[in-house]
């Protein structure tokens, strides 16, 4: 290489690390050189520089809002087995997936009893917005509580709520069980109802709809919060069993029919 063309590539990596374009100052000259084999002229090399640089920072940004979300662990549709939970809306869930409730700010509410995929289902819904470029959130409802309740303490509340005000998403799992306090329940339901039509929401619970206000509390305030949420929602149901004691009982049941088997052998 002659030392001019050393001297112009030292510089190109210097500015393009200045303006921020880690993957053109990676990719530039392999991408030169086959731009040069290929007679791609000068446009259409820097077509292609700009279209990976753009690619790569899509992909990094999701990440980033993948990690922001805090998930508990990452789950996709393409894990999950419809055929074990055929009480599941799957062609709803299919529509979800798309993302536009997120855009029409409506909610999402599965129910259902433990172990039937609420939370796996949650996250991939969530997870999915994230790659869209929304801003998600995962919350256990217990640990946002825990948060509420400690932000108030330390006077950091209109912090919080500023910060899961600018969300597209919040996802709300296990609603279920009374917050332990009447504060705690009350902080909880002004951040459902300050969603209202602001932001979207997804919540799991294991429970039915009827049980709502005799278990959360049928104060003005709860019954006033549950209408807003349920004013623009999709509801998804799983009535079937657990998938892991149904996976459980599975395994439990070769086993058994094994044993005659080797039995035999002996
Ligand atoms: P829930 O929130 O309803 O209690 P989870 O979503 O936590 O249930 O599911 C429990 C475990 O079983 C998780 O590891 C989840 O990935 C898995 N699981 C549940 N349903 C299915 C399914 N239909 N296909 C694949 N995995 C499933
Ligand atoms: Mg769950």
């Amino acid at each position: 290489m002659k030392k001019t063309e050393t001297k112009s590539t030292v510089l190109l990596q210097h500015h393009l690390k200045a303006l921020r374009l880690p993957t053109i100052a990676a990719e530039c000259e392999a991408i030169a050189a086959r731009c040069a084999t290929d007679n791609v002229d000068h446009l259409g090399f820097l077509l292609q520089l700009c279209e990976r640089e753009l690619l790569d920072r899509e992909r990094r940004a999701a990440d980033r809002r993948l990690k922001a979300a805090k998930f508990p662990t990452l789950k996709t549709l393409d894990d999950f087995d419809f055929a074990a939970q055929p009480s599941l809306n799957r062609v709803l869930v299919a529509e979800l997936l798309r993302g536009e409730f997120v855009d029409r700010r409506e909610s999402v509410i599965l129910v259902g009893n433990p172990g039937t995929g609420k939370t796996h289902v949650a996250t991939a819904l969530a997870a999915q917005a994230c790659r869209r470029g929304k801003k998600v959130r995962f919350y256990r409802v217990t640990e946002l509580v825990t948060q509420l309740l400690e932000a108030r303490e330390e006077r950091l509340l209109l912090r919080l709520k500023g910060q899961l005000s600018r969300l597209d998403l919040l996802v709300l799992d296990e609603l279920g069980y009374v917050p332990a306090s009447k504060t705690g329940a009350e902080l909880l339901f002004d951040v459902i109802s300050t969603a209202y039509e602001r932001t979207s929401v997804v919540i799991t619970t294991n429970l039915p709809f009827e049980q709502w206000t005799e278990v959360l509390g049928s104060e003005r305030l709860v019954g006033a919060t549950l209408d807003r949420l349920t004013h623009r929602c999709h509801i998804l149901e799983a009535t079937g069993e657990s998938y892991r004691l149904r996976d459980a009982k599975r395994r439990a049941g070769r086993a058994v029919r094994r044993e005659p088997a080797d039995s035999d052998d002996t």
